[in-house]
């Protein structure tokens, strides 16, 4: 297959169709329909193999994941995903692995109503870079840098169960089989909280997804809001997999610095605590509430029974 033939075969009907895709792939640029009265959301995330995955990843996951994250920034904004473009670097056409890994990347892409609207075909050492472009109402935006004093700070999901999966991935833990393929597949297909970011426009002060480990993410947030926070670790929505496998060091190690979760962190106002409940209950998500923001700008309090907890595990840095 030479790489127009990959192109058409693989990647030019991939996704949702879209009714406000005018052009998708195929042409010099796409021309995406664009409603009155909406701001337009783009992210980008790149996946370089021997960085965010190994070698022998099923490719099937490899193409979820690779959308699901990206898709998770835009939820994070509180934005609507629709469109994409796949930059590709390969270092050589390996046919079965391509194909796997654009029925993963299509069908992921499809569950989030999102189309593949473009990309670029490059020959290199494995990486992978999706842009994700989105809408939310003008304005509407749910930023880190809103954060107030005297907000509550929530979650969605449980923490810890990537770090976990990751964990059972290169065999550094042992772990039941009742637990196995929950951990294995909260670190191989996470999913985007797009509904719940949607639901959240009105309510919450600021939001961020959790890629790089709770610990280390919430401090952007903190600074950009130049606020601070107050964490109580016993809050933790740690999963059952995850109690019964690990230590309780251990499992709060994951927590608070295992990365890939995808789950949201967010604030909340005391005054919109009660919508948040109302509005949110349709989704059946658990949303735990883990603390609060306050004034000592850029300082994360962690405590655990009413005492100082001690933390310095930082996420993963990539320099
Ligand atoms: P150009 O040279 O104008 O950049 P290309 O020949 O690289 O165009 O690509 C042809 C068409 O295929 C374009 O519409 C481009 O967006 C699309 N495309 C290229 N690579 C991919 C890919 N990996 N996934 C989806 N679309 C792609
Ligand atoms: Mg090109």
């Amino acid at each position: 297959m030479h790489e127009f033939e990959l192109i058409e075969q693989l990647f030019a009907n991939a996704g949702y169709k879209r009714p406000d895709v005018s052009l998708g792939v195929g042409d010099d640029g796409a021309v995406l329909q664009l409603r009155d009265g909406f701001d337009l959301v783009v992210t980008t995330d790149t996946m370089v193999q021997g960085v965010h995955f190994f070698p022998d990843v099923d490719p099937r996951a490899l193409g979820h994941k690779l959308i699901a994250v990206n898709v998770s920034d835009v939820a994070a904004m509180g934005a609507e995903p629709c469109w994409l473009s796949l930059a590709l670097t390969l270092p050589e056409v390996n046919e079965p692995w391509l194909r796997a890994f654009a029925e993963g990347l299509s069908e992921t892409a499809d569950y989030y109503n999102c189309q593949l609207v473009g990309g670029d075909t490059t020959k290199g050492p494995l990486s992978l870079t999706v842009c994700a472009k989105g809408v939310v109402p003008r304005g509407k935006a749910i930023t880190r840098s809103g954060a107030k004093v005297g907000d509550h700070v929530y979650v969605t999901g449980n923490f810890g169960d990537a770090a976990l999966g990751l964990l059972v991935e290169q065999g550094q833990i042992e772990i039941s089989k009742k637990h196995r393929g929950h951990a294995l597949q909260r670190f191989h297909y996470p999913t985007a909280r797009v509904a719940i970011g949607q639901a959240l426009r009105n309510i919450a002060s600021s939001c961020m997804d959790i890629s790089d480990g709770l610990f280390g993410d919430i401090q952007h947030i903190l600074q950009r809001s130049k606020v601070g926070a107050l964490i109580d670790v016993n809050k933790l929505p740690l999963s059952q997999a995850l109690r019964d496998t690990c230590s309780e060091t251990q499992a709060l190690q994951c927590a608070l610095s295992g990365g890939e979760d995808y789950e949201l962190l967010f604030t909340v106002p005391e005054n919109k605590r009660g919508s948040l409940e109302i509005l949110l209950s349709p989704y059946g998500v658990q949303v735990t509430c883990i603390g609060r923001i306050t004034g000592a700008a850029g300082k994360l309090e962690l405590r655990q029974n009413d005492q100082p907890f001690d933390y310095n595990h930082q996420g993963y840095r990539h320099f």
